[in-house]
């Protein structure tokens, strides 16, 4: 229930998340090294042993003379170097070069002939190379294949690290390999201190922490410490942050490696890759083994033995054998993550594997300004930034969603040249992180953003004068490109709420249709842009009577099961037709009493609500203080505020 709190209108296509943008870690992305400069090595290494090796392969040209020309030569004493045998001269000239080669008749019996050439200072020499020596022919020849053959290898294990799908292209020695990669204790470098809130998550793996620094201490006792430790939570909740810290702390090796790594191109490779993992890690010990997100291989094994995914029950049975084989005294500990634990096979959560579970939950308010503090230290902030401000209006959000959010107000502040991040920064990177970003030009006519101002304070003005309802946080009209023409943001006092009783829930369904009132009670039509809304009203209506008995006619009946409480989880139905359409009808006439309720409620305070939207639409975003303030305002207070608003925008 922690993300009803903000209403996203006007929402262009309902099916998309409005929470997809925080998925990485925050940071920008590191680009893999890419295949294309091992291309490039070998092409340049190329390059400079032609060029290196070209000059001796040059082709020397022959020019034949006449004796008289090599006589003149002789006694300009231009006459390099001189082979002699019986028929003809073979000579260079200084003038020339080496690669110039002069030959000639030679006179036979010409008496003094070699006497002259002597004190010409000519050189005599057994041979003048004609033509490339062989050794350079054949380096020439060779060398492009001894380049390729270094290239290949190194492209080959390239490959086979890149994981499932690329193993065994070329380097037939890379398949069946493990591709966990091991990090030392200075490379993940990661401590628990890094990872803010998650008390009770790092409370239960201390305890394996210490076992890997005292292994004798529980052996001595005979105590055995669990083999297998599943860690369990939803995307981006610090999983992978703490299984790195564990091993940051126990400073031991550390084998990382991706469900999804197991599952290769051949099949029996992922088998081979779960013994080969297991068989380094029992040279290493101890060490700890990290399978992330293990519901890859780990799912649920078909029953009917159809159309089942063989490499994987085979992997996953091959997890299973090594689980059982080893040694646990050893002091090798196997830790895996998932998002998905109740689709993880049976066998695995079996006694003597992974046994021991560790819940990693979304933080809490606390939690949440702990987590933009630890960020925070990463980036140049200003002195004065409130963080309790920042985790309040953001309450539902993820570990990876906060790092991201310091992460796009640095960005922030970097295009408007600033040099330290400020408060206005991080206020606006929630929006952008939960909300998308501003849009620059605005698409609205006029009309529409009159509609949609009215729209966004029927939802405030409902919240506000229910009395257990969330005071607002914030109203803009201002579109974002998640499809939100606008929102208002809601903030629940005391920051989480586990417990909501049955009146909150009534009248958060009054707000939530208090935006389509404003718009029949102005316009007397209404438009598309209530779908967000009407979809979490009948959610929390369904909700009251199928899954939290909140009803005289259904009572504690669950009529409603829910199948995976981690990713919001899909209903299942467990109740007759007929019950069906009994709650059916409930719901409808729960939302449609809410709704006269918040109709109402605008009626009977239309001159505020005039009041208000003419603020809005001018300031397009308005804080909870200021809609607060006017609303609670004496009337001719309300008038000054809006002629204060309208000299504002210089009317
Ligand atoms: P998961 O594996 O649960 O999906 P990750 O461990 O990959 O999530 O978290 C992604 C990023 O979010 C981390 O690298 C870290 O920057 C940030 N993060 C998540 N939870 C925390 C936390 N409790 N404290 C600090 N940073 C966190
Ligand atoms: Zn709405
Ligand atoms: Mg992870």
């Amino acid at each position: 229930m922690a993300n009803l709190g903000n209403i996203f209108d006007y929402q262009n296509d309902p099916n998309k998340s409005k929470y997809d943008g925080s998925k990485g870690n925050g940071r920008f992305p590191k680009p893999n090294k890419p295949i294309m400069i091992y291309y490039i090595v070998a092409l340049l290494l190329l390059l400079l042993i032609n060029t290196m090796i070209f000059p001796y392969l040059k082709e020397k040209s022959i020019i034949s003379t006449s004796y008289s020309e090599f006589l003149t030569e002789l006694d300009k004493s231009n006459v390099n170097q001189v082979e002699l045998d019986d028929t003809t001269i073979t000579y260079t000239l200084k003038s020339t070069g080496e690669d110039t080669v002069y030959k000639t008749g030679r006179i036979n019996n010409y008496f003094g002939e070699v006497d002259r050439m002597y004190k010409a200072g000519a050189n005599f020499t057994e041979e003048i190379p004609t033509s490339v020596s062989p050794i350079w022919l054949i380096l020439y020849n060779l060398l492009p294949f001894i380049l390729l053959m270094w290239f290949g290898s190194r492209l080959s294990r390239r490959i086979s690290q890149m994981g499932p799908g690329g193993g065994g292209f070329m380097g037939m020695s890379g398949i069946g390999k493990s591709n966990a990669k091991v990090y030392d204790k200075d490379k993940t470098g990661v401590k628990f201190k890094d990872v803010a809130g998650e008390e009770e998550a790092k409370e239960l793996l201390a305890e394996i922490v210490d076992f890997l620094h005292n292994p004798k201490k529980y052996n001595d006792i005979g105590a055995k410490i669990p083999k297998g430790t599943l860690l369990v939570g939803p995307p981006g909740t610090g999983k992978t942050l703490l299984a790195k810290a564990v091993a940051g702390e126990a400073d031991v090796p550390f084998f990382s490696i991706s469900g999804s790594e197991f599952v290769e191109l051949y099949v029996g490779m992922g088998a081979a890759k779960v013994r080969d993992l297991f068989k380094q890690a029992q040279e290493k010990a101890p060490c700890i083994i990290f399978i992330d997100e293990i519901d890859a291989i780990g799912k649920k094994r078909n029953s009917n033995g159809m159309g089942g995914n063989d490499e994987r029950e085979q992997t996953l049975n091959q997890l299973l054998t090594e689980m059982d084989g080893f040694d646990g005294s050893k002091g090798i500990i196997i830790l895996a993550a998932t998002n998905q634990p109740d689709s993880l096979d049976p066998a695995l959560l079996r006694p003597g594997r992974f046994d021991r579970r560790v819940p990693v939950e979304l933080p809490d308010m606390q939690g949440r300004v702990e987590i933009l503090k630890v960020h925070a230290k990463d980036v140049k902030m200003a002195g004065n930034i409130n963080f309790d401000s920042i985790a309040k209006a953001c309450p539902g959000a993820s570990g990876a969603e906060l790092a991201n959010m310091i992460n796009e107000a640095a960005l922030r502040a970097v295009k408007a040249g600033r040099e330290r991040v400020n408060q206005q920064d991080l206020e606006e990177s929630i929006e952008v992180v939960m909300a998308g970003y501003k849009k620059k030009n605005n698409v609205l006519t006029n009309k529409e953003k009159l509609i949609v101002a009215y729209h966004e304070v029927g939802h405030a003005m409902v919240a506000a004068m229910q009395n257990n309802s969330a005071p607002v946080h914030k109203i803009t009209i201002i579109p974002r490109t998640s499809g939100a023409l606008g929102y208002t943001m809601q903030v629940e006092e005391d920051g989480n709420h586990y417990l909501m009783s049955k009146e909150e829930l009534e009248n958060k369904i009054a707000t939530l249709t208090g935006g389509r009132a404003a718009e029949e009670l102005i316009f007397k039509s209404i438009t598309t842009g209530a779908s967000n809304d009407i979809e979490q009203a009948t959610k929390i209506a369904r909700a009251m009577f199928t899954q939290y008995g909140m009803s005289e006619d259904f009572d504690m009946v669950a009529l409603q099961t829910q199948n995976n409480a981690y990713l919001g989880g899909d209903m299942s139905i467990a109740c007759s037709e007929e019950t069906q359409k009994n709650v059916d009808d409930a719901v409808i006439a729960l939302v449609k009493e809410q709704h006269r309720k918040a109709y109402k409620i605008l009626e009977e305070n239309l001159m505020k609500l005039h009041e208000i939207v003419k603020y809005l639409y001018e300031k397009e975003t308005i804080t909870g203080e200021e809609f607060m303030s006017i609303l609670n305002s004496k009337e001719n207070a309300i008038e000054e505020q809006a002629k204060n608003a309208a000299s504002d925008s210089t009317v």
